[in-house]
């Protein structure tokens, strides 16, 4: 293996070669300190050519590779399990253009979202994916976990937002297929395989993103609901009457909020009524219109037909940021109260409420004690069901429950025609799972294009399948 590294140096110069277990470490643990594995080597490329090569010669010598971004993935699906090189491609962060008139932006993979999101408002326009980790989490990430976020209920996921990819295939040739096409019917839309793909099929080195017109406006509110039907009527009733304008409609439930106020200094309850749940409200507009005044109408409207309890407006940017503080601290919250086993789902909007009456009954009679952290992107039908120990249980009982509380988790779920992982993908965490869950034709499918694609099996093994 010395002579593989020594050929990794060449390639990348020694400074970006990492050995030494200091330099190591923070690569091989993910964020939430679930995962820890060892790698052979850090390989940090600077440009396709370089990562193309690192993966020839990975290949060459039959070692498995493993990319990582920002290392915020919530599934260690770019936690090394040991033996592998692991390539971080966030020195790949440059804007490669912008084309205003076809509302596209082309990026290097490694460029952090929020550095995307800097560029497409530098040159007056909107990338819309938005999640908490946006700051660190890199593009190649996003689209290799599909990320969601905050405003798919009005722009999509990654996948939506994605016209074109220069990809790395494990064979180390490159595929540019960087299209800024909004229709292109040419066979197979090879893209989509590397989409949610979690490294598993090649390393995606850049990628065409949509942008769009910027908001000339929003208006963001806090309202408290009794229940999560009375939520669900909710959103339906903003929808009705405000349409596309809707641009997120979070769910936070009691306890979630709690520990946002417990934990994140300077968090502030907008409402004094403690109802068992709160949505956090957004509308945007790219016209002049008196959005707070129509948000405003349509509470109103909601609070005497009892689908809300109170609500509180955004009076300032400040206001609005306060609002969204509170629901993006939620995880960071959660981590710093202690361990917790998390399910990242979706559902059918209407199956909601449904699905979190029985679930909460099931665990509570299960698990005594077990603390339900439940809040996400209810818009799009996307919970975060975290489950928190009960107080003074210890972390290893508690951890060794993990399977029992997934099963009743994750088959309510399926009954209940959803998924067991709406926005963060499977990684190590739900490799085994996923199996309970999908069809044995759709496994076979998908380890026919692993196959094709990666006939030897180095690229990411053990995660997703
Ligand atoms: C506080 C917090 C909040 C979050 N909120 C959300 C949220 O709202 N919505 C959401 O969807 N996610 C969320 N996440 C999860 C995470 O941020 C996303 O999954 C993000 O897309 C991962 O990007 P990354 O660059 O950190 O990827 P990494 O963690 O580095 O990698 C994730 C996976 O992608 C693969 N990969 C990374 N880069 C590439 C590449 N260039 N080519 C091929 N494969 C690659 C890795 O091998 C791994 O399997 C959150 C995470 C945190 C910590």
């Amino acid at each position: 293996m010395t002579a593989l590294i020594d050929s990794l140096r060449s390639v990348v110069g020694a400074a970006h070669v990492l050995t030494e277990p200091a330099d190591v470490a923070p690569f091989v643990t993910d964020w939430r300190g679930r995962y820890s594995g060892a790698a052979l080597a850090i390989v940090r490329p600077g440009n396709t050519p370089q990562v193309a090569e690192v993966v020839r010669l990975c290949t060459q010598a039959g070692v498995a590779i493993v990319p990582q971004g920002g290392n915020t993935g919530l599934c260690g699906g770019g936690t090394p399990r040991g033996g592998e090189v692991l390539v971080s491609l966030t020195r790949l962060n440059r804007v490669r253009g912008i084309d205003v008139a076809n509302n596209t932006i082309c990026v290097d993979a490694g460029c952090t979202l929020a550095a995307v999101q800097e560029a497409a408002a530098t040159a007056g326009r909107l990338f819309p994916l938005s999640l908490a980790a946006e700051g660190t989490a890199t593009i190649g990430g996003n689209l290799a976990t599909n990320a969601g976020g905050v405003q798919v209920l009005r722009y999509g996921n990654a996948r939506e937002l994605c016209l074109g990819l220069e990809v790395v295939l494990p064979d180390g040739r490159v595929w540019n297929g960087l299209r800024g096409l909004r229709k292109d019917n040419t066979g197979y839309d090879m893209k989509h395989l590397f989409i949610g793909a979690e490294g598993t099929l090649g390393l995606i080195t850049a990628a065409v993103l949509k942008l769009f017109s910027r908001p000339r406006q929003t208006a963001t509110a806090w309202a408290s609901v009794a229940t999560t039907q009375a939520a669900v009527a909710l959103l339906t009733r903003l929808r009705e009457r405000i349409g596309g304008r809707v641009t997120a409609f979070e769910l936070v439930s009691r306890l979630s909020l709690d520990l946002v106020l417990r934990h994140i200094p300077h968090s502030r309850d907008p409402l004094p009524d403690r109802s068992p749940w709160q949505v956090l409200i957004e509308l945007s507009d790219t016209m002049e219109s008196e959005l707070d005044v129509a948000l405003q109408d349509v509470l109103l409207e909601a609070v005497q037909a009892g689908d809300a309890n109170d609500a509180a407006l955004a009076q300032s940017e400040a206001q609005a940021q306060a609002f969204w503080r509170l629901r993006e601290n939620i995880s960071e919250a959660q981590k710093i109260e202690g361990i917790s086993i998390k399910h990242d789902i979706s559902l059918p909007v209407s199956r909601i409420p449904e699905f979190i009456d029985r679930c909460d009954a099931a665990l509570a009679a299960a698990f005594p004690g077990v603390r339900i952290v439940c809040f996400g992107h209810l818009g799009d039908g996307n919970l975060h069901y975290n489950q928190s120990k009960p107080a003074g249980q210890d972390n290893d009982a508690f951890i060794a429950q993990s399977d029992a509380v997934n099963r009743v988790v994750h088959d309510l779920v399926a009954e209940l025609g959803g998924s067991i992982s709406a926005e963060h993908g499977l990684g190590q965490l739900k490799r085994d799972e996923i199996l309970r869950y999908k069809s044995e034709v759709e496994m076979d499918m998908m380890r026919a294009v692993k196959k094709a694609l990666d006939p030897a099996g180095l690229m990411n093994p053990g995660k997703v399948l």
